[in-house]
């Protein structure tokens, strides 16, 4: 319930009606909260959208401290935009490039990025060692790709694009970065040759993603020669499965979808809020039976 008392958590964004985090959050701090049995146990926070428009960035931050807000989320467009408002900046948001949470500490914003850790925490049952990975796309998203796929301890990373300008700029960014990764660029095309040894597989793209959903990352000829031994790990959520993930089902590979991500990200940022262990099944299951999925 709603008191006096509640402090206010939330995501900014523009637009901000589409986000699934207010309803994953809720969900999680009701849960929090059903048979507490003293008041000091109680959770006492409420989770709410925040539309911001990217020319009111600085002054919506700014308005959020003073109105008490705890901390929020931080999605698109803003992402990038808010790294130089916040008084701290983590390491790996700094490496990433992008801020996808924002706690408050004595001196103001802090920033970091739970992205990285939600996309490696499906992966962490897995001995990575020695393993190539092979990443479609070098947008946002695949910069926490590239750094999770770093964190379990892979031997090589390769990440495949379109545009050979961006490319390189993907790479030199690594280079200059407060974690350097050894990584491997190349145009889309060598998915061919890539294919064959490797034991992750990510899509980063939208491709697949609803409305588009008969469209897969790769052809035919590629997804006949994903190994059962192959992690087949899409970034998408909707649908669930994408086509991308049914492909590769079929050659007995294992598949993980998007909706995995996107639970233990928001997981790992409610923690860091509320300072205790919050209920992820909660969080995956009111996603999914949003989603209709269950
Ligand atoms: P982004 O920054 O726009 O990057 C998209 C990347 O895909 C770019 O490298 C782009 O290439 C490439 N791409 C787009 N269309 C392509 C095509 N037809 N052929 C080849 N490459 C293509 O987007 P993002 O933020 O990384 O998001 C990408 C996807 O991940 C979205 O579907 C998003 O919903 C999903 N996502 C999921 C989670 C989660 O928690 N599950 C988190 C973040 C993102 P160019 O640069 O050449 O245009």
């Amino acid at each position: 319930m709603i008191t006096g008392k509640t402090q206010l958590l939330g995501v900014i964004g523009d637009p901000i009606s589409h986000s699934l985090s207010p309803l994953m959050h809720n969900a999680a701090i009701q849960a929090m909260n059903t048979n507490i049995i003293n008041e000091q146990e109680k959770v006492d926070y409420v989770y709410l959208p925040f539309p911001v428009q990217s020319e009111k960035l600085s002054e919506a931050i700014a308005c959020l401290a003073n109105i008490g807000v705890q901390g929020f989320n931080v999605t698109i467009p803003h992402k990038q935009a808010i790294i130089p408002l916040l008084t701290e900046v983590s390491a790996i948001a700094q490496a990433i490039g992008a801020v996808n949470t924002v706690y408050l500490t004595e001196n103001g914003w802090a920033g970091t990025n739970t992205d990285m850790d939600g996309f490696i925490a499906p992966l962490k049952v897995y001995d990575w060692a020695n393993k190539t990975a092979v990443i479609l796309g070098n947008g946002g998203s695949s910069r926490a790709v590239v750094a999770g796929c770093h964190q379990l301890g892979m031997k090589e990373i390769h990440v495949l694009g379109r545009n050979p300008a961006k490319l390189q700029q993907f790479l030199d960014s690594w280079q200059n970065s407060p974690l350097p990764i050894n990584l491997q660029v190349h145009d889309w095309r060598e998915i061919n040759n890539l294919i064959n040894h490797c034991s992750l597989l990510v899509n980063t793209t939208p491709i697949g993603m609803y409305p588009h959903v008969d469209q897969s990352p790769v052809s035919e000829e590629v997804i006949n020669k994903i190994s059962p031994n192959t992690i087949v790990y899409d970034l998408i959520y909707t649908p669930n499965p994408t086509l991308f993930l049914v492909q590769a089902r079929q050659q007995a590979a294992t598949i993980i979808d998007g909706l995995e991500m996107l639970v233990q990200q928001g997981a790992i940022a409610l923690q860091l809020w509320v300072n205790r262990p919050v209920p992820v099944g909660i969080m995956r299951q009111s996603l999914q039976k949003h989603l209709g999925l269950i």
